[in-house]
């Protein structure tokens, strides 16, 4: 992984970068390393210190996240990096507690940074650690009630020595060894001590309470292009979902059916197809009007974005698919 320093390295004097640490860890959250690879690469590339981001526009970062998800962490990097330039000289602090006072790092993100960038022995506990805590001590109280003991028993395994070699080797036992569907008990390290292995539960564990049903909650989308080619779009609210990020106009989100509410007079059509996709905590589906807006027309809200600035990768992934669902109506090629 790019943000990582291998033992070998570390013993050769090679010390983590905290920011690098800090933005992969804000990245992984609740994502993959391979989802995130791309997008950590060109934050570094483009912003190669939290004094180069701190200065980036807020539109330029809100773009470059587009895709990723959980926009609340992308306004929170922007702020965490201003406080760090503004208040820590540039620096970000060593100590946990230190780190807990940044903007939008709890204490997950906290006891990561400060194991692994500074190799101090604070107990870090991600969804791979809690499946490797409830596997060898064999625990079935389920998730999330279980999660205070599975933290105590990461606690007490954590060392002095090496903490940050340790919490890394932990976090990759669970992702590529000790695995939620097929754990490979015969190649790992803790196979004699481990309680769900010679119990022969592992593959049960950890235990999870059932997930109640995401509601369904309904929307409509406007895609209008102008005649000159320029696209009609809204930069959200700051507070709330996909909040800062450029979006189509359109109605509420909710779980009854929406009221028309164009963003400007046109002959706006129904696509006949919905944009659909999963918030954490509820289904969406938007449906999709498409108008050919006439060059007078003065728009209600948002603004027109010319076809030559207008790229759909800064859209977050819900606009970017019903983009791609309208696409064709105007003939569009990007
Ligand atoms: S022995 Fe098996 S169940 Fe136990 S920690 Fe290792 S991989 Fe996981």
């Amino acid at each position: 992984m790019p943000w990582r320093v291998g033992p070998q390295a570390r013993r050769a004097g090679d010390t983590p970068d905290p920011y690098r640490i800090w933005l992969s860890e804000v990245m992984l959250q609740q994502t993959t390393v391979a989802a995130v690879k791309d997008y950590f690469h060109r934050f570094t590339m483009r912003w190669p210190t939290v004094t180069a981001l701190a200065a980036a526009a807020d539109e330029d970062v809100m773009a470059a996240w587009a895709g990723l998800g959980y926009y609340a962490r992308a306004r929170n990097l922007l702020k965490c990096a201003r406080v760090v330039v503004a208040d820590h000289g540039g620096q970000f602090p060593t100590t946990r507690d230190g780190l807990l006072g940044l903007p939008g790092i709890g204490p997950y993100t906290a006891a990561a940074i400060a194991a692994i960038a500074y190799d101090l022995p604070e107990t870090v506990v991600d969804g791979n650690v809690e499946r490797v805590m409830a596997r060898l001590h064999d625990l079935h109280l389920p998730l999330p009630t279980a999660k205070p003991e599975l933290i105590e028993f990461a606690r007490r395994l954590t060392p002095r020595q090496r903490p940050g070699d340790y919490a890394q080797a932990v976090m990759d036992l669970g992702a590529t060894i000790c695995t939620p569907k097929s754990p490979a008990c015969g190649i790992c390290p803790w196979r004699a001590p481990c309680a769900a292995r010679s119990e022969g539960t592992a593959q049960q564990l950890p235990k999870k309470l059932p997930k109640k049903p995401k509601p369904i909650r309904l929307g409509i989308a406007y895609v209008g292009r102008r005649t000159d080619g320029a696209f009609l779009l809204q930069r959200r609210p700051d507070k709330g979902l996909l909040g800062g990020m450029l979006g189509w106009p359109g109605s509420e989100w909710a779980e009854i059916p929406p009221q028309e509410s164009p963003p400007v007079a046109a002959d706006w059509r129904d696509l006949g197809a919905e944009a659909r996709h999963t918030f954490t905590h509820f289904h969406l589906r938007l449906a999709v009007r498409v108008a050919v807006i006439p060059p007078e027309a003065q728009p209600d809200v948002g603004a027109f974005i010319p076809h030559d600035r207008f790229r759909p990768s800064d859209l977050p992934t819900v606009m970017r698919k019903a983009f791609d669902l309208a696409r064709a109506s105007f003939e569009y090629e990007s």
